[in-house]
């Protein structure tokens, strides 16, 4: 069994820009495992800003763990990657890729047998001006999407408000509109501005304010759900969110969360406590895409999941999972269905 790492830098077609900053490209790293010819694909791209971990020490991490990688599978590598998510979710998710490639069924299938194969997908609209941003959600709803993600934060709340609402005038009332504010707001500023957005039947605002404690806070006194993303970074954190019994969504992250099997886990706790679970990609290659659209294909609802984040990228590693209609098509062949051309 031989590991591979294949660093890559992809450029986005325009920068992403956050409530805490702009995004111009991607560096990550591709772990191949080759097992006599049959080869499991897994992706690390951690997110400047974001990721506690750099892509150096990602690369770091994982040609050291592939050095303990024997003959019989993972060994003790998985555990050396504890505290790099991104590193285990590259080395869990090769893994898996090559464990469902071995069992002749897709990987969602091999992650749960009541996985669905074509998984809904929101489309992103980045802060931006009113009538640009307008543009590109009416734009996302005739090319099919039926739920938009908004940024906000990054403008003044009067910003957002008008910026909200003039989309929600545009698309009209059928198509679920989202926010993510990525922690920008303080309590009473998250209040205020998700109770003036209450008319335009905003879904669910990410990350109002920064933290479980504040966003549960936040879920507790306004008519807007809210949901935990990057102050949830683990399982202890996603316990501690769903027992505030005030967070109505998790964002899954297979990438931050490190894995398939950890983000697998993450789904049952939020489907006990009756929360509804987003599994989003984080703007990595496209076999980092289809390892969270595997995972979202074994969630197996039909709610909008954050996985149309390929066509933000000028090239890619591989050919993306196509979307069609507001949905992502999950590959039937046996394992992860991508894999570098
Ligand atoms: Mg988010």
């Amino acid at each position: 069994m031989t590991v591979e790492l294949t660093p890559y830098e992809l450029r986005l077609a325009s920068p992403m820009v956050t409530s805490y900053r702009s995004i111009e490209s991607r560096h990550g790293v591709l772990v191949s495992i080759d097992d006599a010819g049959s080869v499991g694909w897994g992706d690390a791209c951690p997110m400047e800003g974001w990721s506690r971990s750099s892509i150096d020490d990602v690369v770091h991490h994982l040609a050291a763990a592939a050095k303990h990688v024997d003959p019989d599978g993972a060994g003790d590598a998985l555990d050396m990657l504890e505290g790099v998510p991104e590193a285990r979710a590259a080395l869990a998710g090769a893994f898996h890729d090559l464990s469902a490639r071995r069992a002749r069924v897709p990987l969602a299938s091999l992650l749960a047998p009541t996985a669905i194969d074509r998984v809904r997908v929101n489309a992103s609209i980045g802060a931006a001006a009113t009538d640009r941003a307008v543009r590109d959600a009416v734009q996302a709803v005739s090319a099919g999407f039926t739920a938009l993600k908004l940024k906000v934060g990054a403008a003044s709340p009067d910003d957002d408000v008008t910026r909200v609402g003039a989309i929600r005038h545009a698309v009209g009332d059928d198509v679920e509109i989202r926010l993510d504010a990525n922690g920008a707001w303080d309590v009473d500023t998250a209040i205020a501005v998700l109770d003036r957005l209450a008319d335009t039947n905003v879904a669910f605002c990410e990350e109002p304010t920064a933290g479980i404690d504040a966003i549960a806070t936040v879920g507790s006194r306004s008519v807007v759900p809210v949901a935990v993303d990057e102050s949830a970074r683990t399982i202890d954190d996603i316990i501690q969110a769903l027992g505030t019994g005030s967070i109505q969504v998790v964002v899954v992250k297979p990438q931050a969360l490190g894995g398939p099997d950890l983000a697998m886990q993450a789904v049952d706790l939020v489907h006990a406590a009756q929360a509804t679970v987003v599994v989003t990609s984080m703007i990595d290659s496209a076999i980092g895409v289809a390892h969270a659209v595997h995972v979202a294909a074994a969630v197996g609802t039909e709610v909008a999941h954050g996985l149309a984040t390929s066509p933000l990228l000028v090239g890619d590693v591989a050919r993306a999972l196509p979307i069609v209609d507001g949905h992502v098509l999950v590959p039937t062949q046996p394992g992860l269905g991508v894999s570098p051309v």
